[in-house]
């Protein structure tokens, strides 16, 4: 097993303004605990005030700074540089990350460290291909339309996949010129704090800071305040509600990745074993605590007693275990308020249709930690809050159905829209399917599979806007529109 971070090794980030970080704030103090074995791993002191508007004051004079003016290659050489420390760090960010998530430590490196590198150079690629409009219809002038940098982005952060998703708010927001102030999730901050500090060594000064604190106090104070121009922001859907409504107070775009309540369905003419391996990585990688989750899977009355059959069994031999070993698929959820979460969905034998096939319980052996089993429901009416409220953990709930309408009902019938699975080798029924389904993103045939020049958003309750190269051209830069005579 990789040793575990000691604490008073890791410093306690209140901020990073400027270039510096600030250890010794006065703001009240947050604990940073271990899911593995729910001891604290540090104390941080909130960032107040003050710290949230120095590192607002630090962005805004770097945005006025000369990056956004940089020759493009000096800008894609320095995100280049960038995504090659995120690299040379990977087993720092790795275990930091894993430390205060407990996701297993080979999903955390091999996915989400990686993407972090990736997600800096797919934006550096991006900018170097850049195109303008250009109009000359009018005989006497030329019109062109330049896309200019917003200003100051606050960017607010899930607890989920820190590093993965702060990097591509970072990276897409300087990339096209901004200047930002990061707010991680005040439930795992270490990884992010890290990244953060990494990127002092290659960015302009002031140009990435970041705050550490609660929601309604530090990361409210940041979206509100007067010198933030846009809020990017990913989590769950009532706190994405409230800072929406923060951000129009203000009149700044935002943009909100939320929660989801992901379909899979599996048609009787899928690949069943890919189906099979893709169900399961769907619902239980990052321990089921994931936006796409396919935390639905609704199969095809055909082969569904044999899915239902392979599916238990394989939900049932994964290995439970500490997050810093390597061989571990489910490690601890994120704290115990969220277990407690996740285990209240579990109670069914008031509930007529559901049934429970496997896990519901913590995972024996464990004596401290935020450890579940593995668990697997077959739900026989969609209205169930299984199948209607987002649990965020290794909890899958199967519906059996006949036809292809029943499916696109079922599939459709909650107010998310993330992402929907479709298997089938039937190019007709795949061809329906991506038709009918209500979301932002239907992966066929396909397991989880981002593509980022592509736009990731939801509809209904998943969110307002996307991530993604066009997407985030469009989001982070504004227009104008230069008329001159010719
Ligand atoms: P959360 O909504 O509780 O918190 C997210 C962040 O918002 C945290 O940094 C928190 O401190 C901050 N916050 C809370 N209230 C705030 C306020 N009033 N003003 C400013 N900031 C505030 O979410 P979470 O529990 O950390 O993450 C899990 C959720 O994130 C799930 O619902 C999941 O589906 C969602 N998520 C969505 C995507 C996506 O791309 N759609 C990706 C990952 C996670």
């Amino acid at each position: 097993m990789i040793s575990t971070p000691i604490p008073g090794t890791i410093p306690a980030v209140s901020a990073i303004i400027d270039g510096a970080t600030i250890t010794a704030a006065s703001g009240p103090p947050i604990a940073v605990v271990d899911p593995a074995t729910e001891e604290v791993i540090i104390e941080i002191a909130e960032a107040g005030d003050a710290l949230v508007d120095r590192a607002v004051a630090a962005a805004r004079r770097a945005f006025e700074g000369p990056w956004r003016r940089m020759d493009v290659e000096a800008r894609q050489a320095a995100l280049r540089s960038c995504a090659d420390r995120i690299d040379a760090a990977t087993d720092e960010l790795a275990i930091l990350e894993t430390a205060n998530t407990g996701i297993p430590i080979g999903q955390v490196r091999d996915r989400q460290i990686a993407r972090a590198a990736y997600n800096f150079r797919f934006f550096a690629d991006y900018i170097g291909q850049s195109t303008s409009e250009l109009y000359e219809q009018d005989p006497n002038y030329l019109t062109f339309v330049r896309r200019e940098p917003v200003g100051v982005a606050a960017l607010i952060a899930p607890w989920n996949a820190p590093i993965a998703l702060g990097s591509m708010k970072i990276a897409a927001a300087i990339a096209f010129g901004n200047a930002c102030v990061i707010k991680p999730s005040e439930q795992a901050p270490l990884g992010v704090d890290r990244l953060v500090e990494l990127l002092q060594e290659i960015l302009p000064t002031g140009l990435v800071n970041l705050v550490n604190g609660r929601g309604v106090t530090t990361g409210d104070r940041l979206v509100r305040h007067d010198q933030v121009d846009l809020v990017s922001f990913t989590g769950g859907t009532a706190t994405g509600r409230a800072i929406m409504a923060a951000a129009g107070q203000g009149l700044k775009p935002a943009t909100m990745e939320l929660g989801g309540k992901s379909a899979n369905i599996i048609f009787d003419s899928a690949d069943f074993d890919q189906a099979l391996d893709a169900a399961l990585l769907s619902i239980f990688t990052t321990n089921g605590q994931q936006c796409l989750a396919g935390s639905r899977i609704l199969v095809q009355r055909g082969i569904a007693d044999r899915f239902i059959e392979a599916f238990v069994a394989r939900a049932k031999a994964l290995r439970i275990g500490h997050p810093l070993a390597p061989d571990t698929e489910i490690g601890p959820l994120a704290s115990r308020r969220h277990l407690d979460h996740v285990l209240g969905f579990v109670p069914v034998s008031d509930r007529t249709g559901v049934q429970l096939l496997a896990g519901g319980r913590r995972a024996p052996g464990f004596d401290h930690g935020n450890y579940i089993e593995p668990t697997v429901v077959t739900v026989a009416d969609i209205n169930d809050r299984i199948c209607q409220d987002e649990i965020f953990g290794p909890f899958a709930a199967i519906t059996t159905f006949d036809t292809a309408e029943e499916a696109y009902a079922l599939a459709n019938g909650t107010r998310f829209g993330l992402v929907s699975y479709v298997w089938s080798q039937d190019i007709a029924t795949i061809m329906e399917a991506q038709d009918r389904l209500s979301s932002g993103i239907v992966w066929c045939n396909t397991p989880m599979m981002r593509e980022l020049r592509a736009p990731f958003g939801g509809y209904g309750d998943s969110g307002v806007g996307a991530e993604g190269g066009r997407a985030c051209e469009a989001f982070y830069t504004r227009q104008k529109t230069v008329s001159i005579p010719r």
